[in-house]
């Protein structure tokens, strides 16, 4: 396994991004105020401060019934879903509905549910690694963009009726971003000291975004908001602009294969984004909507949108294209000066003289990514997750009350301490389907649909000596049956993130 990023140790580096301001001001004002600590609370009732009720040393376990996930999984549960039937347009759409994972709130909007949550927490663990690992930087801008930037750029009549736009009291105009070029490229404008030994500057964040989509479908694949990752890099010459492209798009390239998804880069149309070097991450699923050509003879890949319609053969060896569709993930743009030129972003370089930042900027749809890997990864009727992306990887089921195996109860609950006990870092990934008024096979149907990588059953050989525990291995297909020390020695090969 790759070792973690960011296990090196850190040192304050001049080319940190910290703008020279404020922070006196703010840590005054913190110290001025009044404790917040729950040990203060004056409510020792109060729930946030009432200790939890499980023995001390162990950890609580993290039982079925009690999460919030609207079941439509049961058979004679699925009263409501049959009516929504004819907006269901995907796999992964019909799953996520049916599994509780996402629940619909207007057209292209969902309410993300604490399953999948857990999953995109998950990824954006793995891509912030990835980013930090060749040096990106993370903050978070304002949704709120003022008209004047988009203006300054020309994108405010550009974008027509992709932006949401909105007013406040002062009738002042705003959009919600969609992206941020606009609004980066002024905050790095505004530094007015940057020298060319603190660039390059990989600046990015993971935050919510607007599209007024015409026709939003496919569940998380096409939403009017969803969750993008977008960096923009700021380097002293085109030649090293070019170089960091290539670092952020490698990078994008571990993102896949740690998920174990397969993926295509191929040349695209730079759109709206502008700037002379565009590139598409697609992963090849037959419900996308762009259609990519391939070449069956040397590496060349493109989105068919670049492409010369009179022209049907490789444009590099004349070989012959076979066409595939796909959903784009991630999407990457050389910029050059296209926005340091407009907002007058400058670094002083080594001759001492102030020049223009040469930018790149780059997508990851975080929403889509999950999404997309659902469709993916499923059969028609279970979900499978990209391993490190589960919400949780283990699910424990006990027998069912009033069964002859009814005492192997306790010993799951037995099992549960020891396993996260043994492997620590397991904690808050093991889960019991509590639910003991249902059989066995209704629970491990349900827990074959939700995808959890490991399902560990206690039947009838955990009452038999040796006591041996079913352990399906949901990505693999396999069922075996192992003693408690075996199903840990399985589980301790899980990678989390
Ligand atoms: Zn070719």
């Amino acid at each position: 396994m790759r070792p973690p990023a960011g296990t090196s140790v850190l040192r304050f580096r001049s080319e940190w991004f910290l703008p020279r301001s404020g922070m006196e001001g703010l840590l005054r004002r913190w110290r001025g105020f009044p404790g917040i600590l729950l040990a203060n609370c004056p409510l020792p009732q109060h729930p946030l401060c009432r200790p939890y009720h499980h023995p001390p040393g162990r950890v609580k376990r993290l039982v079925l019934s009690r999460f919030f996930q609207p079941q439509n999984l049961r058979e004679d549960q699925v009263v409501g879903l049959e009516s929504r039937s004819a907006e269901l347009t995907c796999k992964s759409q019909r799953l996520m509905l049916q599994t509780g994972l996402i629940h619909p709130a207007g057209p292209g909007c969902y309410h993300y549910l604490p399953y999948t949550i857990r999953a995109m927490e998950k990824l954006v663990r793995v891509i912030d690694q990835e980013m930090q690992a060749i040096g990106g930087q993370k903050l978070d801008m304002p949704t709120l963009s003022s008209a004047e930037l988009w203006r300054a750029t020309g994108r405010w009549n550009l974008m027509g009726r992709e932006l949401f736009r909105l007013q406040d009291r002062h009738n002042k105009e705003y959009c919600l971003g969609p992206t941020h070029e606009e609004a980066i490229t002024c905050l790095v404008a505004s530094q007015k000291t940057l020298s060319y030994k603190q660039l390059p500057y990989l600046l990015y964040q993971v935050t919510r975004k607007f599209r007024d989509e015409p026709r939003p479908r496919f569940g998380l694949l096409r939403g009017r908001e969803f969750y993008m990752k977008d960096m923009y890099t700021f380097d002293c010459s085109s030649e090293a602009a070019h170089q960091t492209y290539e670092l952020v798009c490698d990078a994008y390239g571990r993102v896949f294969n740690r998920l174990g998804l397969q993926f295509v880069r191929v040349q695209a149309a730079v759109g709206s984004i502008g700037g002379t070097i565009s590139h598409e991450f697609q992963l090849p699923l037959n419900i996308g909507e762009d259609v990519l050509a391939i070449c069956s003879n040397c590496s060349f890949t493109a989105n068919v949108e670049k492409l010369d319609p009179k022209q049907p053969n490789c444009p590099v060896c004349q070989g012959k294209l076979t066409e595939t569709k796909g959903v784009e993930v991630g999407h990457t743009f050389y910029l050059g000066t296209k926005y340091s030129s407009v907002f007058n972003a400058e670094f002083v370089n080594a001759q001492g003289k102030p020049a223009l930042v040469e930018m790149g900027c780059y997508g990851l749809g975080v929403t889509r990514i999950l999404a997309a890997a659902i469709e993916g990864l499923s059969t028609e009727e279970c979900i499978r997750w990209p391993g490190l992306l589960a919400p949780y990887q283990v699910c424990l089921i006990p027998p069912k009350k009033g069964s002859k195996e009814e005492m192997a109860i306790e010993l799951m609950e037995t099992l549960y301490d020891d396993i996260t006990e043994a492997l620590p870092q397991l904690q808050g990934e093991v889960l019991i389907d509590d639910r003991t008024h249902l059989t066995i096979g209704n629970r491990l149907k349900d827990a074959n649909k939700l995808g959890y990588p490991f399902v560990v059953i206690a039947g009838k050989r955990a009452l038999e000596q040796p006591r041996h525990f079913e352990v399906w291995c949901q990505s693999t297909d396999e069922v075996v049956f192992l003693p408690k020390q075996g199903v840990i020695d399985l589980l301790h090969k899980i990678q989390v993130v």
